[in-house]
């Protein structure tokens, strides 16, 4: 199987295996993710709203607007990243995900990361920060990148999560906007600097 075939299969199991039977009833569609399989970079939002239940595509609405805008203060584009959510139905009326969806995704999401293996996650939003990193508190840890290990299936992985506001948040709270373009212009000195280090370790 290649990879693509990979990811296939993982959202083949999340519609077998009935995961979230309520918001699949609510919802139009599954919301799997999109974009660049080979991407240094995965974004994680929360979960699909209305225009992304209408198109299958993830960020496609007001909120991916403003994240396409922000890609682009760092030169790059949708071509570039993958971008998923950690809920991938969408919740009537766009309430907030609850834990027991948030924990019955999780293991899906975990091996589409397995299979993506991005250089860094960066997370939007506190939803998807505290799969990766419970502890943290938006407010004080966004904009700080931190190695994280996990294993899945029995094989460690090391990744690196830079957690970030929810581009929703800046668009409603024009405050925060500075900041999430602050952090998000220090994801290409991230990338460089783990590329970096990976050279210099011994095969
Ligand atoms: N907000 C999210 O968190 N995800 C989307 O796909 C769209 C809006």
């Amino acid at each position: 199987m290649n990879r693509q075939d990979l990811l296939d299969q993982i959202e083949a199991d999340i519609i077998a295996k009935n995961i979230c039977p309520d918001l699949a009833k609510t919802a139009k569609r599954l919301v799997f993710g999109s974009g660049n399989i080979d991407a240094d970079i995965v974004f994680i939002g929360e979960a699909p709203g209305k225009k992304e239940d209408e198109t299958g595509e993830p960020f496609v609405g007001a909120a991916g607007k403003f994240l396409d805008t922000m890609l682009a203060t760092i030169h790059t584009n949708r071509s570039d990243i993958y971008i998923t959510n950690i809920v991938k139905y969408r919740p009537p009326n766009n309430r907030d995900p609850l834990l027991k969806e948030k924990q019955a995704f999780l293991p899906y999401l975990m091996r589409q990361l397995e299979v993506i293996d991005p250089t860094v996650i960066v997370t939007l939003g506190r939803h998807s920060m505290e799969a990766f990193l419970p502890s943290a508190i938006i407010g004080q840890n966004h904009g700080q990148a931190q190695q994280i290990c996990t294993t899945i299936d029995g094989v460690a992985y090391n990744w690196t999560v830079l957690p970030l506001y929810h581009p929703a948040a800046a668009l409603y709270n024009g405050g925060l906007r500075q900041t999430l373009y602050d952090d998000f212009a220090t994801i290409p000195n991230i990338i460089n600097k783990i590329h970096k280090l990976d050279k210099s370790l011994p095969k």
